[in-house]
C-alpha cells in the first residue's frame, strides 16, 4: 500500500510536482538534493573525471585553463619563499636560525618547513580539500609542501650550518581522532604526507602516531595556553596504545621523523605531536606544513 502523503498529494494537484520519482514522492526534490549532496556525490565525481583528464585541468584560483589544478602564475604570485624562523616556520621581516620564542622556549621540533602564508587564495583551497572532500587538490597541494622542502634544503646547503639536523627518512602525518576520521573520510595530513614521500623517495607511515583522546577541534579554542590544555596527551604512538595498534605499524624509534600536517596555528598541535614521536624515541622530529598562519598582531610569536 503506498504511503499516504497528503502535502506532496497537494503539490502534484497543482501541477508542482511533474516528474514520477523513483522511490516514494518525496523524491521528486530529487533535484533539489543533488544540489544538497553536491559535496558528497558530485565533486568527488568531478574530481574523479579530472584525475583521469576527461575535463581539462582548470587552475583552482584564476580559472585558466590547461595548466593544471594551480597555474604556475598563481604559484609565482601566491606561494611566494617568505623568510621565516627556521626553527617554527613563523614568518619574519628576514629569515632567522630561531624566532624570539623558540629561543626562549625552543620546541621539541628540530626545524619547520613551510610552504604557504594561510590566507588568500590557500584558505578556500585548504577549505575546499578538508571540508568538501575535494581529495583531488592533495596532489597540488602536496607538490607545492615538496617544492618548499626542496628549496630549504638548497637553503640549508648554503647556509653550511655548523651541526645541521639530520634530514628525514620516515615521514609520518598529524593523525586524526577516530570520530574525526570517520565523519571526515580522510585524514588530510596524511594525503599530503603520502605524496609528499612519493616525491621525496622516502617511505611514510599513516599510524605511526594515534590520536587517543577525542579533543574539541582546536580550530574552536582561541588561546595557545587552551589549545595546549586540550591537547595533553592526546597523542600516542601506535606501538604503546595496546587496542589501536596495527601490526606492522613502522616504529619510530631511532628514526629521523618528518612529520606532517596542513595548517599550523599555534604549534600546540605539532608541539604535542612532535613531544609524543621523541617519547617513542624517534631521534628527531622536523615539520613539515602546507601552511602557516600569520603571527598575531599584538604578540611577538606563537610557538
Ligand atoms: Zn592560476
Ligand atoms: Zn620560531
Amino acid at each position: 500500500m503506498p504511503l499516504q502523503r497528503p502535502g506532496v498529494e497537494r503539490a502534484r494537484a497543482r501541477g508542482f510536482l511533474s516528474g514520477r520519482c523513483a522511490r516514494n514522492a518525496c523524491n521528486a526534490f530529487a533535484a533539489i538534493a543533488a544540489f544538497t549532496h553536491r559535496g558528497q556525490y558530485i565533486d568527488p565525481m568531478l574530481g574523479a573525471l579530472r584525475s583521469l583528464a576527461l575535463l581539462p585541468g582548470q587552475c583552482e584560483v584564476c580559472r585558466a585553463f590547461g595548466e593544471g589544478l594551480i597555474c604556475a602564475a598563481c604559484r609565482a604570485q601566491h606561494a611566494r619563499l617568505r623568510a621565516r624562523c627556521a626553527r617554527c616556520g613563523l614568518a619574519l621581516g628576514a629569515a632567522a636560525p630561531a624566532c624570539g620564542a623558540c629561543l626562549r622556549e625552543p620546541p621539541p621540533y628540530e626545524r619547520t618547513v613551510c610552504a604557504l602564508e594561510y590566507g588568500f587564495p590557500w584558505d578556500r583551497l585548504i577549505s575546499a580539500f578538508k571540508f568538501h572532500r575535494r581529495v583531488e587538490l592533495a596532489g597540488a597541494l602536496a607538490a607545492l609542501l615538496a617544492e618548499a622542502i626542496e628549496r630549504d634544503d638548497a637553503a640549508r646547503g648554503a647556509q653550511a650550518e655548523a651541526a645541521p639536523p639530520a634530514p628525514p627518512r620516515l615521514v609520518v602525518p598529524v593523525p586524526l581522532s577516530p570520530a574525526r576520521l570517520a565523519e571526515r573520510g580522510f585524514n588530510q595530513a596524511w594525503e599530503l604526507a603520502r605524496r609528499v614521500a612519493r616525491l621525496r623517495g622516502l617511505p611514510a607511515e599513516a599510524r605511526a602516531l594515534q590520536r587517543v583522546l577525542d579533543a574539541p577541534a582546536q580550530a574552536t579554542l582561541a588561546g595557545r595556553a587552551e589549545r595546549l590544555r586540550n591537547l595533553r596527551h592526546a597523542f600516542a604512538p601506535a606501538a604503546s596504545s595496546g587496542t589501536g595498534a596495527r601490526a606492522g605499524a613502522r616504529n619510530v624509534a631511532g628514526h629521523d621523523v618528518a612529520l606532517v600536517d596542513d595548517v599550523m596555528t599555534t604549534g600546540a598541535t605539532a608541539r604535542e605531536a612532535a613531544a609524543a614521536l621523541l617519547r617513542a624515541g624517534a631521534r628527531s622530529v622536523h615539520l613539515w606544513v602546507l601552511a602557516r598562519t600569520p603571527a598575531p598582531a599584538n604578540a611577538a610569536a606563537p610557538a
